[in-house]
């Protein structure tokens, strides 16, 4: 790219908002700009560049990113070095020019499907181009992209497939990230198989709004590429995420069984207990369907982990209908669950609804909801107690005063243990961990064996 060679060295700072599906959007921009001289900082005040990648989905991040941005007024105002400051990601789709308005300081915003174009844009900007929106739409039948990796460890991202076809009531994804397209499968294979060899990575997440859903345009199958993923030598661990209940199909059930390298861990978003919740959410599932899927599953794989999304007060929302979620979570006894008070999102359906509901039944419903989930948290994790796991271990964390390793269980359990040398670094180590002790949230244990940094083979699903 003929930029490489006229832009001198600046940093880059960003913050990111929301999903891992932004985080690994931050990642692959980050790439994009250290081809162009950008390396990246931690350090707000030493930066040329920030980047706010933002989230449409929850209001909470929404707020972060508008109290965030509007702080960087005054760093405008004290610093004498020229910086540009960009919005990217869902919020800048849909509310691009919105943004520029409000926020003078913002040089330029740009949309979910242009974020490949980076270095260009800040080229532009940094010549001296007016401030500029951009939010258009990849109209190409094919999705076809390179995993870019800008980190040293052996996880990675792998976008699978952008955008959602679903239009569930209350989310925005749609409208933010677009309709559904899938990589081919033998791209994605092929990519991983590069990582493996070239980047040493032994561990992969593959990514989408809806992953079941994977390849109906190109007449592939999930489960086909879960099974591809098998004879990788060299890559341990296959996560995936998000899934939609209506899209599991007996395919991707039995994969659970088949496949050596998939995690025994599915997160499988419910959002609610109650029949007609669902049917306002649009969700096209029954609460029974969904237990059965639970139960199916734990058939093909008695060790699978099952994690899910609760949205406490959608519009509405009866005290019976509740009552009705909280008798789900006693049934299908989630190891962990992301919930959250319902929060209007613009443009979608359910923004249209009126609702009768208050801010103070909302919270009062959340903390029942998560009070109760802590409890059966805290017997999953007790069962955990005298078992062996095997850990990638991530890092370290400071636990009262004592220094502590961590890590995630194949099955996506937080485990933290301690080793008696401090002088041996663990990071990014597997090694088998013997669980002591447990809260509703971690747990506790003992380093029993170090493999170091290459993963053991395993010839059974792993934990
Ligand atoms: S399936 Fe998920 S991403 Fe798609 S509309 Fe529903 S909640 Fe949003």
């Amino acid at each position: 790219m003929q930029i490489e060679q006229q832009l001198p060295p600046r940093k880059v700072w960003f913050r990111t908002y929301g999903c891992q599906m932004n985080y690994h959007d931050s990642e692959r921009m980050m790439h994009h700009l250290s081809n162009v001289n950008f390396s990246r900082t931690e350090e707000q005040s030493e930066a040329d560049l920030l980047v706010f990648n933002t989230c449409a989905v929850r209001d909470l991040a929404n707020q972060k990113f508008y109290s965030h941005v509007g702080e960087t007024k005054k760093i405008r105002h004290q610093n004498t070095k020229q910086v540009k400051i960009a919005v990217s990601g869902c919020i800048a789709q849909t509310e691009g020019k919105e943004l520029l308005k409000k926020y003078p300081q913002i040089d330029f915003t740009f949309g979910t499907d242009v974020i490949d174009n980076i270095a260009e844009m800040v080229f532009r900007s940094f010549a001296g181009d007016d401030r500029f929106s951009i939010n258009t739409w990849d109209k190409s039948s094919d999705y076809s992209i390179e995993t870019k990796v800008t980190h040293n460890n052996p996880q990675a991202f792998i976008n699978i497939m952008k955008g959602c076809d679903k239009f569930c009531s209350y989310c925005i994804v749609p409208f933010t990230r677009g309709r559904e397209k899938s990589r081919k499968l033998l791209e994605i294979k092929k990519d991983i198989e590069r990582l493996v060899e070239h980047s040493g990575v032994q561990e992969v997440m593959l990514l989408g709004q809806n992953v079941n859903s994977f390849g109906k345009e190109n007449n592939e199958r999930f489960a086909d590429l879960i099974m591809a993923l098998e004879d990788i030598k060299g890559l341990e661990l296959v996560r995936y995420t998000t899934s939609h209940p209506y899209d599991v199909t007996p395919e991707m059930i039995s994969v659970h069984k088949d496949a050596k390298k998939l995690a025994p861990h599915l997160h499988l978003p419910v959002q609610s207990g109650s029949n007609t919740v669902l049917k306002r959410m649009l969700r096209q599932y029954s609460v029974e369907h969904y237990l059965s899927l639970l139960e199916q599953l734990k058939r093909a794989n008695p060790h699978m982990v099952i994690t899910s999304d609760i949205i406490a007060g959608f519009p509405n929302e009866t005290e019976q209908e509740h009552q009705e979620t909280l008798r789900l979570l006693e049934k299908a006894r989630f190891d962990s669950i992301f919930s959250y008070a319902f929060s209007v999102r613009r443009g979608t359906k359910a923004a249209r609804m009126q609702d009768i509901l208050t801010d103070d039944i909302r919270g009062k419903r959340l903390r029942e909801i998560q009070l109760l989930q802590l409890k059966i948290q805290e017997d999953h994790r007790k069962e955990m107690s005298g078992k062996i796991y095997k850990v990638l271990v991530d890092g370290t964390s400071d636990m009262k005063g004592i220094k502590k390793w961590k890590g995630r269980t194949p099955c996506n359990r937080l485990v933290h243990f301690t080793y008696p040398s401090h002088d041996l670094d663990l990071t990014w180590h597997w090694v088998d961990v013997k669980v002591i002790s447990s809260t509703a949230l971690s747990c506790q244990g003992e380093l029993v064996f170090d493999y170091g940094k290459k993963a053991p083979n395993s010839d059974h699903n792993p934990r």
